[in-house]
C-alpha cells in the first residue's frame, strides 16, 4: 500500500459504483476516503431507481383498486393524496441514505460531505480548500440530466426535481421516449394527470424489441397517454396563469402545468479537474477507461455512468466491485457486459435480455421467433383489455435462446430468472423440457410452440 499518501484510495462520488468500490476496498484493508457533494447513495437511491419504483407501486394502486371490485371487494371511491406518498418515499430515501453512510462507517471509510475535484495524478482538492493525496483515485461521479437547448428550457424540470413536486400536475408534458420518460408517463397517468409525451422521432425505447415496444405504445395510447412524434421543441413560454405553452414542430402548441425533460443523461464531468492529470474526455463527455476501469492516467480510475458504458445501477456496482477486487483484493476481475437484462417500469412493465429480433437477424441472418400473445388471467376477470406479449429469439442452427423480451404484469420479476437461462446459453429444447408451473404467466416461457 502507498504509505506516503494520505489514503490508498480516494473515491469521488458516493453513488452505486463509488460506495461499492469504497466499502469493498476498505474491507480488503485499504485506507479509503470518499467525497459526496449531495447525498450518500447517489442517483439510484436518492433520485432514481428507488424513489421511482416506489412511485410506480403507488401509481399502480389506481388500477388495483379499480380491478378489486371485479374480485368482489366493495371499494369506496378512493382519493389519492400525493403529499402522503411523496413524503413517505422521501422518508424511505433518507432511511436508505443513513444505511449507506452506516455501512461506509462500519468499514472505516472516511466520508467527506463536500465536492471533490482531481488536482493531479494522486491529489484531490476538496471544496473546503484542503488537498489530500491518494495512491489511487476512483471517479464515480455519475451522470446528469440533459436539458435541451431551446428557448424557455428553464421552465422545465428533470428527474432531479420530480420527486419533490408540490402537487400532481393536471397536465404534464414529458420530453423524451426512453425508459425514464415512459415510466413517468405511466406514473403521472395513473395519478390522473393528462400526459403528453413529446419525442423527436417516432421510436420509443429504441434498445428494446420492436414488438414489445409497439405493444407498450398501443396500451399506453389506449389508456389515454398522448404521443407526439417528430416533434422537436421550438420554444417554451410561461403564461400569465403560470402554465406553460410548449411549441414544437409538426404539432399544435400544448399547454402544461409541468414539463419534464427526460431526454437522456450525460457524464457528470464538468469542472472535475481532469486536465490536471492529463485525462481527456470522450466525445460524449465520458471518461474513457480500459477493461480494468483505468483512465489514461495510471493512478486514476472511473466506474459507473461517468464512463457511459451502460447506465444502470447493477453495472456500476459490478464495476466498483471489480475495481476493488482487482486492485485491493488481489483478485483480478473484469466485468462481463454480455447479456445484461433491463426493464422499463411502465404500466404494464416490460423487460428484455439478449438480442432483439432485429439485432439477431443482423448478426445471424435467419432466426426463429416464438411468441405468446395472451391476456393474463387476472386481467381477464378484471375486464382489463390489456394483452401481454412474450417473445423468444432462437438460433436456427444451434437452437440457443438468443433473447427473451416480454411485456405484461411482473415482466421484470419473471425476466430476471429467465435471464439466467439466456446467459447460460440454454437451448429452446431445454426450455421445452421444463414442466410448466400452472397457473402462472411465466409458464408461457416453457409452452411456446
Ligand atoms: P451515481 O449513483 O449517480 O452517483 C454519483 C454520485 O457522485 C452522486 O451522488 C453525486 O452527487 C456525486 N458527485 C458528482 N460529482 C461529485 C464531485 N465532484 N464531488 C463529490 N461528489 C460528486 N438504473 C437501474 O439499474 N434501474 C432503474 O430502475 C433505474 N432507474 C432510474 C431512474 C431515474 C429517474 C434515474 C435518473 C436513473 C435511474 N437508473 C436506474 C440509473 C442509475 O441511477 C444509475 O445508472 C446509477 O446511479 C449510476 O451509478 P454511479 O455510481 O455511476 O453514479
Amino acid at each position: 500500500m502507498a504509505e506516503n499518501y494520505d489514503y490508498d484510495l480516494f473515491v469521488i462520488g458516493a453513488g452505486s459504483g463509488g460506495v461499492r468500490a469504497a466499502r469493498v476496498s476498505a474491507a480488503y484493508g485499504a485506507r479509503v476516503a470518499i467525497a459526496e457533494e449531495y447525498r450518500v447513495g447517489g442517483t439510484c437511491v436518492i433520485r432514481g431507481c428507488v424513489p421511482k419504483k416506489l412511485l410506480v407501486y403507488g401509481a399502480h394502486f389506481a388500477e388495483d383498486l379499480q380491478d378489486a371490485r371485479r374480485f368482489g371487494w366493495e371499494v369506496p371511491d378512493c382519493s389519492f393524496n400525493w403529499h402522503t406518498l411523496r413524503d413517505n418515499v422521501l422518508r424511505e430515501v433518507t432511511r436508505l441514505e443513513g444505511l449507506y453512510e452506516e455501512t461506509l462507517g462500519n468499514n472505516d471509510v472516511e466520508i467527506f460531505h463536500e465536492r471533490a475535484t482531481v488536482a493531479g495524478p494522486n491529489a484531490v482538492k476538496l471544496a473546503s480548500g484542503r488537498t489530500v493525496t491518494a495512491g489511487k483515485i476512483l471517479i464515480a461521479v455519475g451522470s446528469w440530466p440533459i436539458i435541451p437547448d431551446v428557448p424557455g428550457a428553464e421552465h422545465g424540470i428533470t428527474s432531479n426535481e420530480v420527486f419533490h413536486l408540490e402537487e400532481i400536475p393536471e397536465r404534464v408534458v414529458i420530453a423524451g421516449a426512453g425508459y425514464i420518460a415512459n415510466e413517468f408517463a405511466g406514473i403521472f397517468h395513473e395519478f390522473g394527470s393528462k400526459v403528453v409525451l413529446v419525442n423527436r422521432t417516432d421510436v420509443i425505447l429504441r434498445h428494446y424489441d420492436e414488438s414489445v415496444r409497439d405493444r407498450l405504445l398501443q396500451i399506453s395510447t389506449t389508456k389515454g397517454i398522448d404521443f407526439k412524434f417528430h416533434a422537436k421543441f421550438q420554444k417554451i413560454e410561461k403564461q400569465e396563469d403560470g402554465s406553460l405553452l410548449i411549441s414544437m414542430d409538426n404539432h399544435d402548441p400544448v399547454e402544461a402545468d409541468v414539463l419534464l425533460f427526460a431526454v437522456g443523461r450525460k457524464p457528470n464531468t464538468a469542472n472535475l479537474g481532469l486536465e490536471s492529470a492529463g485525462i481527456e474526455l470522450g466525445r460524449d463527455s465520458s471518461i474513457p477507461v480500459d477493461e480494468d476501469n483505468r483512465t489514461s492516467c495510471p493512478s486514476i480510475f472511473a466506474v459507473g455512468d461517468v464512463t457511459n458504458r451502460v447506465q444502470l445501477t447493477p453495472v456500476a456496482i459490478r464495476e466498483g466491485q471489480a475495481f476493488a477486487d482487482t486492485f485491493f483484493g488481489s483478485k483480478p476481475t473484469r466485468v462481463d457486459y454480455d447479456t445484461i437484462p433491463s426493464a422499463v417500469f411502465s404500466h404494464p412493465p416490460l423487460a428484455g435480455v439478449g438480442l432483439t429480433e432485429s439485432e439477431a437477424r443482423n448478426k445471424h441472418g435467419a432466426v426463429k421467433t416464438y411468441t405468446s400473445d395472451f391476456r393474463a388471467m387476472k386481467n381477464v376477470l378484471a375486464g382489463r383489455n390489456e394483452r401481454s406479449l412474450y417473445k423468444l429469439i432462437v438460433h436456427v442452427d444451434t437452437d440457443e435462446v438468443l433473447g427473451i423480451h416480454m411485456i405484461g404484469p411482473d415482466a421484470p420479476e419473471i425476466l430476471q430468472a429467465a435471464a439466467i437461462a439466456v446467459k447460460a446459453k440454454l437451448k429452446k429444447s431445454q426450455f421445452d423440457e421444463v414442466i410448466a408451473l400452472h397457473p402462472t404467466m411465466a409458464e408461457e416461457l416453457v409452452l411456446m410452440k
